[in-house]
């Protein structure tokens, strides 16, 4: 089935907001198996609005509009689909009780007249709860094209979407579609796109869809079956193809993030760790302690900027700054290393480097990043030299630093 989007809202033309709602169902639609093939972007205008739904029930069988929905004049979106279907406005009921109780428990003494809007309807539309806000969603079905009608503040969309619009949406397909995503981590985007070329040139059910993410590739791997188990059969295979290409580098099939297998990880062999990092400055421990339970593992992280912090905290020597420079595999080293004697943790991560845009040399330009690993009592150093801004590449650090943990204590003897 073809799926259109539309977003509203003349600040999303003017650059005001960024358009993080295509985003998201754009991601949806993918993962539920829905073909989308065009999406618009249009202001608060009625005109603009119509035609623009006009040419997608022309075109496409779903069309998902989010934004516009509120109780102010400018918001027009249900006004222009009930006029393109040529609906009535009806008051609904339940809404209007909705509407009541919302107002009842929240701070606002009266209900805004304006607010009775939202519970007008286009005449036999599906009402899609909004436990979020007072707008509610709307599926209004004309003519054997399926409109559906969303809010555009995220926390009340995203809920929709998942709690009601999704489940609506794989009702109408024939067969259910499952999907599972193998993330790969240290290879780049284009070389496992090479190492996978034949199994996406003969592709049907599954398909192999790659995503590339900062530091990371995805793999989705979407089935369409009559049930989930027989979806889950169809992927099985595939999974496991991609292991024995792919190895070590993957590093979850799960809904699971990489500092949350990373902590996992630590968890399972009984390991602490600690971080020691200059040039990505507290974005890995950030990263560490976003993973519930990581107080278990995580000592300490040290951020060591300065050359004397590096010598006070982590014992690097002057001499070592003085000889090969705060961004070198010797400094590097001494950051894990003493990072995990100070500490006492078994695992210690050292990162330095030079995120620019200033401070690059010739011999050390913009983006060169040590990152080392003391595990085991030996010390693993990597140069590596990442391109992008400064915040791409102190994410990417990040990222390596990451599966560097992982690697190290996965392939340590
Ligand atoms: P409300 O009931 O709050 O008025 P609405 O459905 O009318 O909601 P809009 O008024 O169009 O939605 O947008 C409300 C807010 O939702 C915007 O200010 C913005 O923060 C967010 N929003 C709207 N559309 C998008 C979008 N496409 N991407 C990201 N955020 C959006």
């Amino acid at each position: 089935m073809v799926v259109e989007l539309i977003s509203v809202g003349t600040e999303l033309l003017l650059g005001n907001i960024v358009n993080t709602n295509a985003q998201f169902l754009a991601e949806q639609c993918a993962s539920l198996g829905l073909s989308l093939y065009f999406q618009t972007v249009v202001g608060d205008n009625k005109e603009r609005l119509e035609s623009t739904i006009q040419l997608a029930m022309s075109r496409s069988d779903i069309i998902i509009l989010t934004g516009g929905l509120g109780p102010t004049e400018d918001d027009l979106t249900k006004e222009s689909v009930a006029n393109v279907c040529e609906l009535p406005l009806v008051l609904d009921e339940t809404t209007k009780i909705r509407i009541e109780q919302y107002f009842k428990n929240s701070v606002y003494k009266e209900i805004p007249e304006s607010n009775w809007k939202q519970a007008m309807i286009p005449n036999g539309a599906k009402v899609l709860e909004n436990n979020n806000g007072t707008a509610p969603g709307l599926i209004v079905e004309k003519d054997s094209k399926t409109i559906i009608l969303l809010p555009g503040p995220q926390n009340e969309l995203y809920a929709m979407f998942k709690e009601q619009v999704a489940p609506y949406l794989n009702q109408m397909q024939p067969e259910i579609i499952t999907s599972t995503t193998v993330k790969i981590c240290g290879i780049g985007e284009s070389q496992v796109e090479d190492k996978i070329k034949d199994l996406i040139k003969v592709q049907t059910n599954p398909t192999i869809a790659p995503y590339a993410k900062t530091g990371e590739v995805h793999l989705r791997i979407t089935a369409k079956a009559s049930s989930e188990a027989d979806g889950k059969k169809l992927i099985k295979p595939v999974v496991q193809e991609l292991k024995d290409r792919f190895g070590i580098a993957i590093y979850t099939t799960k809904e699971e993030s990489l500092e949350e297998v990373v902590i996992n990880l630590l968890r399972k062999k009984g390991l602490s760790l600690a971080t020691a990092e200059s040039c990505t400055g507290g974005m890995l421990g950030s990263r560490i302690v976003g993973v519930s339970g990581a107080s278990d593992i995580y000592k300490v992280g040290y951020i060591t900027y300065s050359n004397k912090a590096k010598r006070k905290c982590i014992d690097v020597k002057k001499d070592t700054l003085k000889k090969y420079g705060a961004v070198s595999k010797e400094t590097a080293r001494e950051m894990a290393r003493g990072g995990a004697f100070q500490s006492g943790a078994d695992v210690c991560l050292g990162i330095t480097g030079i995120a620019g845009p200033n401070g690059g040399t010739e011999e050390k330009p913009v983006g060169l990043v040590y990152i080392s690993c003391f595990y085991n009592n030996s010390i693993y150093v990597e140069k590596y030299i990442f391109k992008g801004n400064r915040q791409k590449i102190r994410e990417q650090a990040t990222v390596k630093a990451l599966d560097t943990i992982r690697r190290c204590i996965l392939e340590s003897k």
